[in-house]
């Protein structure tokens, strides 16, 4: 198997949720020689140092020093998103039914395919907050139960007898998952918190606090006679952050100063402060600026000169619905990376950045391909024009193209994902 696929592979099977993402980052810009600073702290930093930074642990933002300023040659930026649809558990989640089985509160976070999340091995990952030695420093843990714990038991067709000519969900009757069975009445009590006191070692009453996310504990594996698909939970959009680490570690210009960007609650419009639409970013920036004693007027010189690309996946034609699609503009799945266009601006992509990101295809040997919605149908947005309210940049929204987003597990081909590497590599060496 090709070695970045096998990166990938490795790379979605530990981030099962936006938190352990940015740990997998983490743990690779580690070994890789990044430093990481603290938002709190003063930055002093080197030409062609290698630093990141985290924010609520739930995004990271990554980046290696130019020998030039950025006034001189500008930012180069990859922007992606740690978070994918699933379910958070809700505080007080157990409840209890009959003869002993206890289900799990919970509500839906983003917009998943509600019925692709039946009667699969699922389980909880996210992070827990416990008691510091004062209270405004409490302690985080990242958690990860690494064995199938839930399961959400669809009903039975003989109840629901027209299920199949479509099916109402409810999100708080239909899909709360199942978490075992309690004969003593005394080990209902506090079922979940005791499972995160044992996945971690500490004691029940030091956890004040969690956020924990549902996830499949189904590994990504190849699919297809070839093996051409990937299928996987989450490649929306950890196949872009991996894409675009994969291309910081590897590229070489040393002249400009190049950030990978990965935001979290993009599923849910990005408003929050570890969201695309904060100034975190835009600090981050003016931070390197500063430390380049570059004043606010070189900054924005270095706006007017930097580009980013902005990589969230797109929609791949899907064979069974031609009709969905726009009839000249249709990516298909191992057709290579997508450049995505809207005329009302939904995308930061115009001609002068497509013309960009196109030769920056053609020059590093990659297909391309475009996307546009059927003019019927309205589409999504995504980070880039979200970041532009927040830094006037030039930039392109791109992304491989997906079978079946936002389902537990998606599908997308395998060709692509290293084209996207060599483009993005290409991006960051030139
Ligand atoms: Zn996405």
């Amino acid at each position: 198997m090709n070695t970045y696929i096998k990166s990938l592979i490795e790379f979605l099977d530990s981030s099962v949720c936006n938190f352990c993402a940015v740990e997998t980052v983490k743990n690779q810009l580690n070994a890789n020689g990044y430093k990481e600073l603290k938002f709190s702290d003063s930055w002093t930093l080197e030409k062609n140092g290698k630093y990141y930074v985290t924010k609520n642990d739930s995004a990271i933002f990554a980046f290696v020093l130019g020998d030039k300023s950025p006034a001189e040659t500008g930012f180069k930026i990859i922007a992606a998103h740690s978070d994918s649809p699933c379910f958070r558990v809700k505080p007080n989640a157990e409840i209890k039914s009959e003869k002993g089985v206890v289900k799990l509160n919970t509500e839906v976070y983003g917009g998943p395919i509600l019925y692709t999340w039946f009667d699969r091995p699922l389980s909880v990952a996210g992070r827990v907050i416990l008691k510091g030695k004062d209270v405004l420093n409490p302690i985080t843990r990242i958690i990860k139960v690494d064995r199938p714990i839930l399961l959400i038991p669809h009903l039975a067709i003989h109840f629901n007898r027209s299920v199949n000519d479509g099916n109402h969900l409810s999100k708080q009757k239909d899909m709360l998952p199942v978490i075992g069975i309690f004969n003593e009445i005394a080990e209902k009590d506090n079922i979940l918190l005791n499972t995160i006191a044992n996945e971690l070692s500490v004691s029940i009453d030091d956890i004040l606090d969690f956020d924990l996310l549902v996830y499949d504990t189904q590994k990504a594996g190849l699919v297809g006679l070839h093996e051409e698909f990937i299928s996987s939970g989450r490649l929306d959009d950890l196949s872009m952050v991996h894409a675009s680490l994969m291309a910081l570690l590897e590229g070489t210009d040393t002249n400009s100063t190049r950030i990978i960007a990965i935001f979290d609650n993009e599923e849910t419009g990005s408003g929050t402060k570890q969201g695309a639409a904060s100034p975190v970013l835009k600090n981050i920036m003016k931070r390197i600026c500063r430390n380049y004693n570059d004043n606010s007027e070189e900054f924005m010189r270095a706006l007017s000169k930097s580009f980013m690309i902005s990589a969230d996946n797109a929609h791949a034609f899907h064979p069974n619905y031609a009709e969905k699609y726009d009839p000249t503009n249709h990516p298909s799945i191992g057709g290579g990376p997508v450049i995505k266009i809207n005329a009302n601006c939904k995308y930061m992509t115009d001609a002068h950045s497509a013309a960009i990101f196109r030769s920056l295809c053609e020059a590093s040997g990659s297909p391309y391909q475009y996307f546009v919605n059927h003019s019927d149908v309205a589409g999504g947005s995504t980070l880039g024009n979200i970041l532009t309210s927040q830094i006037d940049i030039e930039g392109v929204d791109v992304g491989n193209a997906l079978w079946a987003m936002h389902s537990v597990r998606e599908t997308g081909s395998v060709e692509d994902h290293c084209n996207m590497i060599k483009v993005m590599k290409y991006f960051f060496s030139c």
